[in-house]
C-alpha cells in the first residue's frame, strides 16, 4: 500500500505519484509575521509537520519550503503607525514564530524564504507575465495578473463561470478579496510615499513598487525548486483551507502561466479550521490564542499535538478544556508507557505476544497514515499497542526490538508524548536530563520509592515555576500510593506513610 492524499484539485484522494521517484518538493504556505500566529494557525502547521514526518518515514527525501511573509497590507500599516521599517518590525515576529514552532515540536523546514529577500525572482517572474500578455498596467501604474487571459482560472477552487464573468472587468489592489470578487488582481502596486516610508519599495523595470502577496509564493518556490533541482512543478503544496480562494488560486495562475505547466503542484492539500469553545478564533470574540499563551499556561505541547491528531486535518476542529485535559492524560499515558517499554525491553528474549503485537500496531499505523493521513485512525492503533503492551508487562512477557522498533515510528512520528525536563535540585536522585514519569509506581519497594522521589523532583520544580496546582496534584499522586512529601530548607523529601 502506498500513500494516498486527497487533492483539493480533483476533490478525490489520489497515490502520491512525485515528480521524481523517491523526492517530494513540498510548498507550505507560512505565516505572516506581522502578529504571533495563532494555535489556528498551528494546527495547519502540525498537520503539515505530521504530513513531512510520515513522507519521510515512508522514505522519501523532502524539501519542504515554508515561506515567511514579511511584506504585505496589515505590515506596511502597522510598520508606519510605529514608524518603523517593515524589516524591523516583522523580525521579532519571525523569531517568536521559530519559538512557537519548536514548542510544538513542528520540525525545521529545508527552507525559510523571506518575501523582501526574493524581489528578484518576484521582478523576473512579472516581466514573463507582461512579455506572454497575461499581465497589464493598470491606470494607477500597477501590475495586473488579466484572468480573461487565464482560462483555467478558477479550477481548483471550482468558482462557477457566471460569478467570474461579473468581476472580470474590474480589478482588485488588496491582498485579500472575497470569493465574490473574482477579478483581475495585483502582481507588482505602485510604490505610495506611505511604503516609501517603511522602506517598503523596489525598483522595477515597470516601475518603483512592492510585490502583491500571492505573487510572493510563487516566485520563491519556483526559484527554489529551479535553483535545487531545475524544477517547475511542486509535489505537493499545502495550507490552510482559508487560501484556497484568492491566494492558492491566483498562485495557479502566475505560475502556469509563466511556466506552461499545465500543474503548479501535483497534490493541493488543504487543512480545516480551529475552532475555540464552538466559535472561530479572532481576537473580536476574545478567543484569541497563541502557543505562547498555552506555554505560560503549562500546557503539554504533546497534549496539544495529540487534540489535533484525534481529529482528521479534513474536519474542523474545536477546542476545549475539556478536551485539552484528556489529550494530556493521553500524552502522559503515551510517555509512561514509553518508558515501561524501554526499561523492560533488553532483558531477555521478546515473547512471541509481543512480537505479534508489534507487528499489528505497524501495519495499522502504516496503513491509517497511508489513507490520507488518517491521524485518529493511527493514534487509536497506538492507544491499542498500549493497552495491550501493558497487560502483556503485567504478566511479565517481555518485549525486544520488535517492540521497541514498532513503538519508535510511532513516537517520531505522532511525537505527541509527554515530555518533562528536569534539572536536578540537590536531593540526590540521579535525574536523567529528558524523562517521562508514569503516573503509576513500577511494582516493587525500591523502584516505587525511586519513583515517588522522581515526582518530588517535578513538584520541586513545578513550585518554583510557581505552578501550584501541579504541585499540588503531584502531592496528591503521592499521597494516593502511599507517600508523603516534606519540605525542608533543602528541598522536599519523601517518605512511605
Ligand atoms: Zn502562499
Amino acid at each position: 500500500m502506498s500513500l494516498r492524499l486527497f487533492n483539493t484539485m480533483t476533490r478525490t484522494i489520489e497515490p502520491l505519484v512525485p515528480v521524481v521517484p523517491g523526492r517530494v518538493t513540498l510548498y507550505t504556505c507560512g505565516p505572516t509575521i506581522w502578529n504571533y500566529a495563532h494555535i489556528g494557525n498551528f494546527r495547519t502547521f502540525v498537520f503539515e509537520d505530521l504530513l513531512r514526518r510520515w513522507l519521510k518515514a515512508s522514505g522519501y527525501a523532502v524539501y519542504q519550503i515554508m515561506n515567511l511573509t514579511d511584506v504585505d497590507d496589515r505590515i506596511i500599516g502597522e510598520a508606519g503607525k510605529r514608524g518603523v521599517p517593515i524589516r524591523e518590525f516583522t523580525s521579532p515576529f519571525a523569531d517568536a514564530f521559530h519559538e512557537d514552532r519548536k514548542f510544538l515540536r513542528v520540525q525545521d523546514a529545508e527552507e525559510y524564504p523571506r518575501a523582501t529577500d526574493f524581489i528578484e525572482p518576484m521582478v523576473r517572474l512579472i516581466e514573463g507575465l507582461l512579455a506572454k500578455g497575461v499581465a497589464y498596467r493598470g491606470d494607477d501604474g500597477s501590475i495586473y495578473f488579466s484572468i480573461e487571459r487565464f482560462p483555467a482560472y478558477g479550477r481548483l477552487s471550482q468558482l462557477d463561470k457566471r460569478e467570474l464573468k461579473a468581476g472580470a472587468s474590474a480589478r482588485v489592489a488588496s491582498d485579500e478579496y472575497a470569493k465574490e470578487d473574482a477579478r483581475d488582481f495585483a502582481l507588482w502596486k505602485a510604490a505610495k510615499p506611505e511604503d516609501e516610508a517603511v522602506s517598503a519599495a523596489w525598483d522595477a523595470p515597470f516601475g518603483r513598487g512592492r510585490p502583491g502577496w500571492h505573487l510572493e509564493c510563487s516566485a520563491m518556490a519556483l526559484e527554489l525548486i529551479g535553483r535545487k533541482f531545475g524544477a517547475d512543478v511542486l509535489d505537493i503544496h499545502a495550507g490552510g483551507v482559508d487560501l484556497i480562494f484568492p491566494h492558492h488560486e491566483d498562485e495557479i495562475a502566475q505560475s502556469c502561466a509563466f511556466t506552461g505547466q499545465v500543474d503548479f503542484a501535483r497534490i493541493w492539500m488543504h487543512g480545516e479550521f480551529l475552532n475555540v469553545r464552538g466559535q472561530k478564533m479572532s481576537k473580536r470574540y476574545g478567543n484569541y490564542t497563541t502557543p505562547r499563551d498555552l506555554r505560560e499556561d503549562g500546557v503539554d505541547p504533546g497534549a496539544l499535538r495529540l487534540l489535533f491528531f484525534q481529529t482528521h486535518y479534513r474536519q474542523k476542529l474545536d477546542l476545549t478544556d475539556e478536551a485539552l485535559a484528556a489529550s494530556r492524560e493521553g500524552a502522559r499515558r503515551l510517555g509512561g508507557f514509553a518508558r515501561r517499554l524501554q526499561d523492560a525491553a533488553g532483558q531477555g528474549v521478546e515473547s512471541g505476544e509481543f512480537v505479534a503485537l508489534a507487528e499489528k500496531l505497524d501495519a495499522g499505523f502504516r496503513e491509517a497514515l497511508d489513507d490520507d493521513l488518517n491521524a485518529p485512525r493511527a493514534v487509536a492503533a497506538a492507544f491499542d499497542f498500549v493497552s495491550e503492551g501493558n497487560r502483556l508487562l503485567d504478566q511479565g512477557q517481555l518485549p525486544g526490538p520488535r517492540a521497541v522498533e514498532a513503538w519508535r515510528l510511532v513516537d517520531s512520528v505522532l511525537d505527541a508524548s509527554t515530555a518533562v525536563k528536569f534539572t536536578s535540585t540537590g536531593s540526590g536522585v540521579d535525574v536523567n536530563a529528558l524523562l517521562v514519569l508514569p503516573e503509576t509506581p513500577p511494582a516493587g519497594g525500591d523502584d516505587a520509592l525511586d519513583w515517588a522521589r522522581h515526582w518530588a523532583e517535578a513538584r520541586v520544580i513545578a513550585k518554583a515555576k510557581k505552578d501550584f496546582s501541579e504541585a499540588d496534584r503531584i502531592r496528591k499522586l503521592l499521597a494516593d500510593h502511599g507517600f508523603e512529601v516534606r519540605d525542608s530548607r533543602n528541598g522536599s523529601e519523601v517518605v512511605r506513610k
